[in-house]
Parts: structure tokens; sequence; C-alpha cells
């Protein structure tokens, strides 16, 4: 195949998007027009028109496909569109947005086990399962994701490197092909690990069947440090590896020298509870963010205040103010936090995207093997300081590998960078992506399609295989011989 080159798209205007005057959906004019909505991908940067169906049963899912094939359409599913890039918007397709699939089925407080819709988001599945003492085996940084969503990347969290991605906490789960037939995966076969991490592309994902993690208590112990350069980083995540239960460090890209890699790590501990009985911090008030920040400022009036300082300058101040704090504060010291607290932390701030409009943003994130990580994300840095492209926000995690087609994980370590796009820096940035591939396929590293938006199709090859492609190729011409399933991602990454 060809290699075709990917810019950073130009943006779209900000959200909520009204419908466009003149849509870019063309074609046979069979399906109604008030279904045309455009869609963006949580980055802004990826925006489609496509026309949206939000089925609420099975039946309707197979009508909304059968529908899309009469008219000629593909089909792109989407969940609560949360990926940052373009893997759940598709241009001129079907979207089957399965945000209205959300009862819970059943929920047995003895066992764990929680059967669901797909639509149901981790904070439905929170909030059900909370005062029972569990806990979602594994979250993302914001509870608004649907399991269908979560599943068809195969989110992991800060807890990666203990309790491995969502993938694989599931029992079981219903899918529906592209021909309309209902099947039920479970983790003895091969395409269980091909639909999971499969953004979207083999079936739509209907029920899924789980097992939660028991808790004692609705709180974290946090233990916060404040490590200067990237060795103490890599040192404190080799301390805990073995004894903690989630770990993440946000990193200053403006610190140079000897100053490089500095930022704030945060280990965590489930916390044993109270001594008797039901643990008040169970109940989902204990839980509930704050309206406000530090009890005066209305969150839904911070993204403002995050948009006067989302320039180079006034994020080089933020990410130096942050470090200074957490060194001066609160390095070395142990404090309770809620479970939602410390999970969601960007969900404390309503809109806070918004902050980076007109242009929106990109994140770019890579997974690179423990041997090499420290050597690959310091140079990514350098690398952007030379651009004037230092990331506005990075943040750093330990991961171990996993059995599912399209893992993203490796035993090692990721750095997720948050890029402003913006009509000057758009073709520069790209170059800047493209060279960080660069170090991280040189050092065996990988990729997550949930974050990303300038990948090449080459990109994908080297880190995938021939073998694994091969693979997704048959699976994919045996359950949707058509292509019916597609989006933008596939489609510029050619899946
Ligand atoms: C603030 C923030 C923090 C985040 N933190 C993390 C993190 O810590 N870890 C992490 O792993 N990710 C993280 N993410 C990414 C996010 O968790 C994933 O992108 C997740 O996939 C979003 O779920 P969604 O429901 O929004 O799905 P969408 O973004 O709408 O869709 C995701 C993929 O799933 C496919 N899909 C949708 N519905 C179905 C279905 N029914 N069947 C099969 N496939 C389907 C889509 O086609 C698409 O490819 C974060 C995102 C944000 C915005």
């Amino acid at each position: 195949m060809p290699e075709r080159r990917v810019q950073v798209p130009e943006p779209p205007s900000p959200n909520p998007l009204p419908p466009p005057a003149q849509t870019s959906v063309r074609g046979r004019g069979l399906l109604p027009p008030e279904r045309i909505a455009r869609l963006t991908g949580y980055g802004f940067t990826a925006a489609a028109d496509g026309y949206l169906y939000r089925p609420t049963s099975v039946d309707e899912i197979r009508e909304v496909l059968a529908l899309a094939r009469e008219c000629g359409r593909k089909v792109t599913l989407r969940g609560a569109g949360r990926s940052y890039g373009d893997a759940n918007v598709g241009a001129e397709c079907v979207v089957i947005d399965v945000s209205r699939f959300r009862q819970i089925l059943s929920w047995d407080p003895a066992t764990g086990e929680i059967d669901c819709e797909s639509g149901v988001t981790i904070e439905d599945l929170w909030r059900h399962v909370l005062e029972d003492g569990y806990w979602p085996p594994v979250v993302s940084g914001t509870m608004f994701p649907t399991l269908a969503g979560a599943l068809g990347m195969n989110i992991h969290g800060k807890n990666n490197f203990c309790a491995g991605t969502l993938g694989e906490h599931v029992l079981e789960m219903d899918v529906v092909l592209a021909n309309g037939e209902l099947i039920t995966l479970a983790p003895r076969s091969e395409l269980f690990f091909a639909v999971i991490s499969g953004f979207g592309s083999l079936g739509v994902i209907t029920r899924v069947k789980m097992k939660m993690k028991k808790v004692h208590s609705g709180d974290l112990r946090v233990l916060a440090l404040a490590p200067a350069s990237w060795d103490e980083e890599f040192s404190i995540f080799e301390e805990f590896e073995h004894q903690s239960d989630y770990m993440v460090t946000w990193i200053d890209c403006f610190g140079r020298g000897k100053h490089a890699g500095r930022g704030a790590f945060h280990v965590a501990w489930y916390d044993s509870g109270g001594p008797t009985g039901f643990d008040a911090t169970l109940r989902p008030e204990h839980q509930d963010l704050p309206d406000t920040i530090m009890g005066v400022v209305p969150k839904s009036m911070v993204w403002r205040v995050l948009k006067m300082f989302c320039n180079r300058t006034g994020m080089h101040l933020m990410n130096w103010a942050k470090y200074k704090a957490g060194r001066v504060l609160g390095n070395g010291k142990n404090h309770l936090q809620s479970l939602v607290a410390f999970s969601f932390l960007l969900d404390y701030v309503p809109n806070w995207r918004n902050a980076y409009l007109p242009g929106g943003f990109i994140q770019y994130q890579s997974f690179v093997p423990k041997e090499k990580a420290r050597e690959v994300f310091a140079k990514q840095v350098e690398l952007q300081q030379k651009a004037h492209l230092e990331s506005y926000l990075a943040v750093m995690k330990r991961h171990r590998p996993d059995k599912f087609l399209f893992s993203h994980a490796v035993d090692g370590y990721s750095l997720a960078l948050d890029f402003k796009v913006t009509r000057r820096n758009r073709a520069r940035l790209t170059k800047l992506c493209h060279d960080m591939n660069d170090l991280v396929l040189a050092a065996g590293g990988r990729f997550y399609f949930a974050k990303d938006s300038t990948l090449r199709p080459s990109d994908v090859r080297a880190y995938m295989g021939d073998e694994a492609l091969a693979k997704y190729r048959a699976i994919k011409q045996s359950l949707d011989p058509d292509g019916l399933f597609t989006s933008d991602l596939m489609r510029r990454l050619e899946l």
C-alpha cells in the first residue's frame, strides 16, 4: 500500500457544534437529512458529518445495519466520544451511538459480577456497586466513557502495571456482527481478544459481563512525591512497582537540563476501611466532586481561566508552579483521597478542553519497553523544546503487556502528551509527532488508537508486525467481508 502522509486536520468550530448549514454528506439521499450530525473526537481536531442513530435494542441495531447496507453507507461505532482523535467519527457514515443502551441487567454483590448493556458508563458502574464495597477494576482518567467504547479501545488505568486492561476483567460479552448475527464471546475465544481492542472494526458490542474489584473503603491512601529529574521518576516507579495499587506521575515538559523530567508523583493504595461494618466513604455522596474549586471558584468557570494560560508562556508558568507547590507543600506527605477524586482528576474541571479552542488539541501517547523508556521520553521532551512545542500536560504511567490483538501496552512505561493545535503550528506539530514516532519504533514501542491523530499506516505496520495485521485482516474478512464497519481512523491507517 502506498504510504499516505497525514497532517493534523483543520480545526472544526467550537463544541457544541450547530448542525452544519451545508453538510458534506452526499450519496443516494435515502437516509433522512434530520439524522445528519457533526461529530467530533474529544480533542476537536477530528470532525465529520454522519447519519446519527441511537438504537435502544439489538433489533434496532440490526435495522440500522440493514438500512446502512441498503443505502450503500459504511457504519461507524461511537460510545461517549471520549477518544481524542478520529476513532469515533466517520465522514458520510451511518453512526451507531450506543449511549442509550444503558441498563444494568444484573448485579451480584456476593460474587462482584455485573451484567450490563454496553452503553453503561464507568460512572454508572461505580455508582451502582460502590455501596456494596466494589469498584470497577480498571478506569480511565475520566468516568464518562461507555463500556462499549472502553472495550473498543481496551482502556488501561493508573493500575495497569498490576491490574492489566479493562478487557482482562470481562467474563463474557455479546456482539452484533455486520450481518446482524448476535454472538457471545468469552476469553477462551480468539475473537474475544480481537473485538476487545478492535476499535469498533469487527462488530457492535451490546452486552458486557464483568467482575468488579472488592474494596473496603471509598478512599485511597495517597503518597505525594516531587521527583526532580527523570532518574528520580523512574526510581520511584521501580520502588513501588510491587507494593502499590496505583502509580501516576505528571511531568513538566518545560524542565531543562538537570530539571528535565521533574514532576508530581502519586502512589496510592486501597484503604482498609473502618474497623467495623459499613464504611461511610463507600457512599456516593462521599465521592461526588465538589461544585467549586477550593470552596470558592465555580468549577464551570475554570476552563475560562485555563484558557488565559493556554499558551506557551502561561503553561510554562503553570507547570513550574505545580512542580514548586508539590515540592514545598506535598513532598513525601500521605493523605486520604476519594476513589473518584483520585481516579478522575480531569472531571473536576467541566469542559476543560474548551481552553484549547479554537484549534483544539491532540494527545500523543507512546508506550516504550522499560529498558529504553527513560532515553526515549527524555529525547521526546528535548525534541519538543527544540521545536518550541512543549506539551502543556504530560502524564507517565507504568504498564504490563496483554494478549489483545491491538494491544497498546508493553512491559514498560507510557508518556501521554497534550499538544495545543493552531493554524500556525499544525505542520510542525505533525513533524514533531512523526519524529517522536521514530524514537518509539526504534525502541520497540507501541501506540494507542484512543489517543492517536498522527500515526501513518507505515507506523502501524512497524509496531504491529505483519503477522498480527494478517491475523486482523483474516478476522475482518470473516466477520465483516464487505467492510461495513469503518471510521476515519481506520481509513487513515488503512485498517
Ligand atoms: C480526559 C480523558 C482521560 C482519559 N484517560 C484515559 C486513561 O487513563 N486510560 C485510557 O486507556 N484511556 C483514557 N482515555 C481515553 C478513553 O478512555 C477511550 O478513548 C475510550 O475508548 C472512550 O470511550 P467512549 O465510550 O467515549 O468511546 P468512543 O471514543 O466513542 O469510541 C472508542 C472506540 O470504540 C469503538 N466503539 C464504540 N462503540 C462500540 C461498540 N458498541 N462496539 C465496539 N466498538 C465500539 C469506536 O468505534 C471507537 O473506535 C481518556 C479520555 C479522556 C477524554
